[in-house]
């Protein structure tokens, strides 16, 4: 374990690089092998568009990173929050808490308030009108959406207190996570059940993914999916009847022309039927 924190207190840039190209590679030739639809779709240029949005977020995370440092820097030196006052824990318990708070703060909370404040939502809107989700679209964010969500992992590090290794390591989790949970990929039911007991699985995330209310509105999860059951908003739906994308965004047009979609946060809000 202490070996573990010492690499991720340290993990060079191009180990994160390759984290990330490592995932989208790894579950792209499980989708090939396993895959839950077999979309009609040109796979290369779909995650072309994904990509795009891709290299935005690494770069606005990349321009902000000295900020989480600085934040991170300042809890441990400061003793300030959750894991701060609770000294002397095993490191496997700093790891394990850590985590949980870090995955509630830095991806649930942040998701949630995205899907009730309008305005956000217009920014959250570019992930959500995807018509065929793969695991390319986990990290299809426009790059206002890459600050909010920013912003909330400094806080989650403020009430965490978290230390750099452990700022490290829950971003390269979640950034596996979220392309697994995704992969266009069929998990059988069995195993799934287990998995998603603990942990956001493919099936569980395909429903926030659905086009229509209820459904868009529940499992905001990223790594643990407890946070959805504790909530109220965990639900689940027989994959093969699940249609991807947002009703108020369904032409091609509008949801995959990187032009348009770096537009809709500025374009005017549409009502999805079922919300009010
Ligand atoms: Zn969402
Ligand atoms: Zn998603």
């Amino acid at each position: 374990m202490e070996t573990i924190a010492g690499y991720f207190n340290s993990i060079p840039s191009t180990h994160r690089a390759l984290i990330l190209v490592g995932g989208i590679t790894i579950f792209w030739l499980i989708e090939n092998a396993f895959p839950l639809f077999r979309f009609r779709y040109h796979k290369f240029r779909h995650a072309g568009v994904n990509i795009v949005f891709t290299l935005t977020t690494v770069v606005v995370n990349f321009i902000l990173a000295f900020a989480l440092v600085l934040t991170s820097r300042w809890v441990v030196e400061n003793k300030t929050g959750i894991l701060q006052w609770l000294p002397g824990l095993p490191l496997w318990a700093e790891f394990l808490i850590g985590l949980i708070l870090l995955d509630f703060v830095g991806a649930w909370l942040i998701h949630w308030i995205q899907h009730k404040v309008k305005w956000m939502w217009k920014f959250h809107l570019v992930h959500h009108t995807d018509t065929y989700v793969d695991t390319t679209t986990a990290n299809r964010h426009h790059p206002g959406e890459s600050v909010f969500r920013f912003a909330f992992t400094m806080l989650a590090v403020l009430v965490t207190g978290a230390p750099m290794w452990l700022v490290f390591a829950y971003q390269s989790i979640s950034v596996l996570l979220s392309q697994f949970n995704h992969a266009n990929i069929r998990l059988p039911a069995s195993l799934d059940r287990i998995l998603s007991l603990v942990i956001v699985t493919p099936n569980m995330h395909h429903v926030h993914h659905h086009y229509r209310q209820p459904y868009t509105d529940t499992n905001y999860g990223n790594i643990f999916s407890f946070w959805d059951r504790l909530f109220g908003t965990f639900a689940t739906v027989d994959q093969h009847s699940l249609v991807y994308g947002v009703d108020t965004h369904m032409s091609k047009e509008e949801n995959s022309r990187i032009g348009n979609l770096f537009k809709i946060p500025f374009q005017k809000y549409r009502t999805p039927s079922g919300k009010s």
